[in-house]
C-alpha cells in the first residue's frame, strides 16, 4: 500500500502499519505497472531508495522520527544528485554524471526524503507541453491522448499516477504550475530566492525556481519547509526566515481579501474554466473572505518580456555545453570530414568561378574559404547541432538576437522595463489585497501534438503564470473542479513575496470547501 498523501502515510508509520521500506516497494511496483505508458520517469533508484528506506526505518525503531520520514519522492531531471546522471531532457546531458547534490535535495533527504526516481521534462525545462524532452513525451494519466503540461510533466503525471507522494518541479515561468493545473494536482511555485537553486542547473537564472508539487496543501507546505531558506552556496537564496507553514494551516479564509485581477479573465479563457473558477470565489467568498476586483494593466506585455529576457538568459547559460568540458561531443573525425569536404567544394567552385571571368562570385568564394570555420569552432558546431533539440536551438538563437548589438536597447532593455512595470503592478495591487485568484492556464490540458508545430500558441498558453516569475512573487496552483469531459482544472494564487503562509492557507481552505 501507497497511501494517497504523505501526511497519510506518516500517520500509518507512527501507528507501525507500515514501514518506509515497504512504501518504497509498492511505489516500485506501481511504477513497473504504469511507467511504460506514461513515462513520467526517465530512472529509477531502485536500491538508493530501498537502502534508505532500512536506514530510516531502523531510526525509526530507535525512536528517531524526522519530519518527512516516508514521504516519497520524484526528482525532476534537472536537478543534481551526486553519482547520478541527470539529463534534463536532453541528449546533451544523456551520460552526464553529477559531482554534487543540490541543496534542496540535501535537505529533503535530510529530513527523511525518500528520492524514487528522476522525472522526464521538457529539454533543459524549456516548454509547455513536455514534448520537447529528448526521452519522449510524458503522457497526461487522466487522458493519455492529452499532454500532462511542462515542463515539469514528469513530475506531475508522476504524482498524479500515484508514483510518488509527491515530485519536485522547477519553474521558470509556469512549470510547476501549468502541469499541477493539467494533472488536477497541487503545485507551488516558491517566491523567487525562497530555496536555494544551488545544484539546479540553469535555464534562466533570474527566475528559476524550485518547488513541490502534491496530492494536498499540506504535503506541499512541508516539503517547501524543509527545503526553505538561506543557503551559502547560492548568492541570490534570501535570509528570510522560515515560517512554520504546514502547522499554520487552520482552514480559515475569515477577513482575507482576494483580488480578481480583471486582465485574467478577458478573452481567451475557456468558458468552463472561467465558470468554475467562479464557484470557488462565491465559496470563498461565503467561508469569509472579502473579494475584490482589481487591475494588472501591464499584464498582456508579459509573454513578450518573458520570452525575450529568459531566452536571452539562456542563450548564455547553455554556452557552456561545447562538447569540451561537459556531456555530448560530436565525432572530431566526423568534424574534420566535413570541413575538408566544404574547403573541397569551396576551392572547386572558385576554381569554376575564375575560369569562367565571374570576379565577384571568385571574390566572395575567396572570403568563404579564408574564413572557414576551424576544427575546434566546428566541433562547437556539431555538438550542439546534435546534442540539442528544436526549441533549445530556437532560444538560444532568439537569445543571441535580443542580446545582439544592435538589438539589445530594442529589445533586452525594454523587456527589463517591462519586468519592472509588471513587479510595480503587483506591488500595488498587494497593498490592498492579500492574495490573487486567477486562472492557471487558458483551457484544459491540450491533445499531444496540437501546439507542437507551432511555437507562438504554445507560449501563448503560459499567458497567466509568466507574470509571476517575471515578478518574482510566489504562486500556488489547486485543483478547482473537472470540466464536463473529465479533465482537471486549477487555480491560481499568487500572493507578496514570501508570503507563501497567505497562498497555503487558502488554497488549503479552497480545497476543503469544494
Ligand atoms: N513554458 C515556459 C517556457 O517554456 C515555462 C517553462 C518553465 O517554467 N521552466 O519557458
Amino acid at each position: 500500500m501507497t497511501y494517497a498523501t504523505f501526511s497519510d502515510a506518516h500517520r500509518a508509520l507512527q501507528n507501525d502499519e507500515t514501514s518506509c521500506e515497504s512504501l518504497v516497494s509498492s511505489f516500485l511496483e506501481r511504477i513497473r505497472e504504469r511507467n511504460d505508458s506514461i513515462n513520467a520517469f526517465l530512472e529509477l533508484d531502485e536500491d538508493g531508495a530501498l537502502n534508505h528506506a532500512r536506514y530510516l526505518d531502523s531510526q525509526r525503531a530507535r525512536g528517531h522520527e524526522r519530519p518527512l520520514t516516508g514521504l516519497i519522492l520524484g526528482v525532476k531531471d534537472v536537478l543534481c544528485m551526486r553519482g547520478r546522471t541527470v539529463t534534463c531532457g536532453s541528449k546533451m546531458l544523456e551520460s552526464f554524471e553529477s559531482l554534487i547534490d543540490a541543496t534542496a535535495l540535501k535537505r529533503l533527504r535530510d529530513a527523511g526524503a525518500i528520492f524514487i526516481g528522476k522525472t522526464n521534462c521538457d529539454e533543459f525545462g524549456m516548454g509547455s507541453s513536455n514534448e520537447n524532452s529528448y526521452f519522449g513525451p510524458v503522457r497526461n494519466p487522466l487522458d493519455q491522448e492529452r499532454v500532462p503540461g511542462g515542463s515539469s510533466g514528469g513530475s506531475a503525471a508522476a504524482v498524479a499516477d500515484k508514483m510518488a507522494h509527491a515530485a519536485l518541479g522547477t519553474d521558470t515561468g509556469g512549470s510547476i504550475r501549468q502541469p499541477a493545473s493539467y494533472c488536477g494536482i497541487v503545485g507551488l511555485k516558491p517566491t523567487y530566492g525562497r530555496v536555494s537553486r544551488y545544484g539546479l542547473v540553469a535555464y534562466a537564472s533570474s527566475f528559476d525556481t524550485i518547488g513541490p508539487m502534491g496530492h494536498s496543501v499540506e504535503d506541499v507546505a512541508r516539503i517547501l519547509e524543509a527545503m526553505a531558506g538561506k543557503d551559502e552556496q547560492d548568492a541570490t537564496s534570501a535570509s528570510v526566515p522560515v515560517p512554520g507553514y504546514a502547522d499554520a494551516l487552520n482552514g480559515s479564509v475569515e477577513g482575507v481579501r482576494i483580488g480578481l485581477p480583471k486582465e485574467y479573465y478577458a478573452e481567451g479563457l475557456d468558458d468552463e474554466v472561467r465558470a468554475m473558477l467562479e464557484e470557488r470565489v462565491s465559496e470563498l467568498k461565503e467561508a469569509g473572505a472579502e473579494i475584490v476586483d482589481v487591475s494588472l494593466p501591464h499584464t498582456s506585455y508579459g509573454i513578450a518580456a518573458y520570452y525575450i529576457l529568459t531566452t536571452a538568459e539562456a542563450s548564455s547559460n547553455l554556452a557552456r555545453y561545447d562538447g569540451v568540458r561537459y556531456g555530448h561531443r560530436a565525432d572530431v573525425k566526423h568534424t574534420r570530414k566535413r570541413i575538408q569536404q566544404e574547403r573541397e567544394a569551396l576551392t572547386e567552385s572558385l576554381q569554376s568561378a575564375r575560369a569562367s571571368g565571374n570576379k565577384e562570385r571568385a571574390q566572395s568564394l575567396q572570403q568563404a574559404l579564408d574564413t572557414q570555420e576551424s576544427l575546434l569552432d566546428g566541433l562547437y558546431a556539431d555538438t550542439r547541432t546534435e546534442g540539442f533539440g528544436d526549441e533549445v536551438k530556437r532560444r538560444i538563437m532568439l537569445g543571441t538576437y535580443v542580446l545582439s548589438s544592435g538589438y539589445y536597447d530594442a529589445y533586452y532593455e525594454k523587456a527589463q522595463r517591462v519586468r519592472t512595470l509588471i513587479r510595480n503592478d503587483f506591488d500595488q495591487v498587494f497593498e490592498h489585497v492579500d492574495a490573487l485568484l486567477t486562472p492557471a492556464t487558458p483551457t484544459p490540458a491540450f491533445k499531444l501534438g496540437d501546439k507542437v508545430d507551432d511555437p507562438l500558441a504554445m507560449y501563448l498558453n503560459d499567458v497567466y503564470t509568466v507574470t509571476a516569475s517575471l515578478a518574482g512573487i510566489p504562486g500556488l496552483v489547486v485543483p478547482a473542479g473537472e470540466t464536463s469531459g473529465g479533465l482537471p482544472v486549477g487555480m491560481q494564487l499568487l500572493g507578496r513575496h514570501f508570503d507563501e503562509s497567505m497562498l497555503l492557507q487558502i488554497g488549503n481552505a479552497a480545497m476543503n470547501l469544494s
